[in-house]
């Protein structure tokens, strides 16, 4: 589940590798990836990679030419290097899009895990990168610095959905969303428009110390080749069961619609468990 963490890795590894890099060809063998036609793919052959950055949870690779290849890695995309002569033949994940880079002896490949496809690529003009569906409607970056939450979250609607929502706030997802609101002390449920001065600056601080304690995890742990399986370093999410890392009370799972939330009862709900919302509409 690549969130604004694992996309900023991604994006400082490989940028690190490649700026500079002269692209020899490009293919788009997983053929509903690719979301664009105009220009082709091969505009991209003998043009230099001249960066790779992150905006939201998309990742984009800056071509010479005022070319962009914007990507989406969804919920199960990666974006790898490999040695040129590992071989293509991998039955766990799905090939989408090789881009070869022959200076560096090296291929960049979007593979896709699982049996849905989901993620997808666009080849833009930089003029038209920031005007695109996927990126005009973000909102502000969730870090380094969170913008001013106090007019984003002004909303009757449930933290953990609105600090999900890309429009209001670009990067936060599933994930990440449990163990900042586990940092903030602070129920999923709650409105943020019922939020007050104090519990705003907590949010803000637990969004900014959440996000850099995990990039500065991967920034440690983490080299090229990106392994498959990210090592998330979480504490809440995933650890339903398990004792809270603050109060040792067991965390909680509530589900809501189709997924499902951690939380500790005890440090986020005043001791209350929440209910399950996938048959009731109720709030309450
Ligand atoms: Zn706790």
């Amino acid at each position: 589940m690549p969130e604004l963490p694992e996309v900023e890795i991604t994006a400082r590894l490989l940028d690190s590798a490649l700026r500079g890099a002269l692209i020899e060809s490009v293919s788009a063998p997983g053929i509903n990836a690719l979301r664009t036609f105009q220009p082709p793919l091969s505009e991209l052959e003998g043009r230099r990679i001249e960066g790779v950055r992150r905006r939201g949870k998309h990742l984009i690779v800056d071509a010479s030419g005022g070319l962009a290849l914007l990507i989406h890695l969804m919920s199960a995309g990666r974006l790898q290097l490999f040695d040129k002569l590992a071989g293509p033949r991998d039955r766990s994940s799905r090939l989408l899009v090789r881009v070869r880079v022959p200076d560096a002896q090296l291929e960049l490949r979007l593979r896709e895990f699982g049996s849905k496809q989901a993620a997808w690529v666009k080849l833009l003009r930089a003029q038209e990168l920031e005007q695109d569906d996927a990126l005009a409607g973000l909102g502000p970056e969730a870090w380094p610095q969170p913008p001013a939450l106090a007019a984003l979250l002004d909303a009757p609607r449930p933290l953990h959905a609105v600090l999900r929502d890309q429009h209001v706030i670009a990067g936060i997802g599933r994930s990440w969303v449990d163990e900042i609101l586990w940092q903030a002390q602070l129920s999923p449920y709650k409105r943020g428009s019922d939020l007050d001065e104090h519990e705003l600056e907590r949010l803000g601080g637990a969004i900014r110390h959440t996000l850099g304690r995990a990039l500065e995890h991967y920034e440690q742990t983490l080299t090229l080749p990106i392994p498959d399986k990210l090592p998330m370093p979480l504490q809440v999410h995933r650890h339903t069961g398990e004792p809270c890392p603050r109060c040792a009370s067991t965390l909680q799972a509530v589900h809501f619609e189709d997924y499902v939330i951690a939380y500790c009862p005890h440090c986020q709900t005043e001791d209350r468990v929440l209910k399950d919302r996938r048959l009731s509409r109720l709030l309450r």
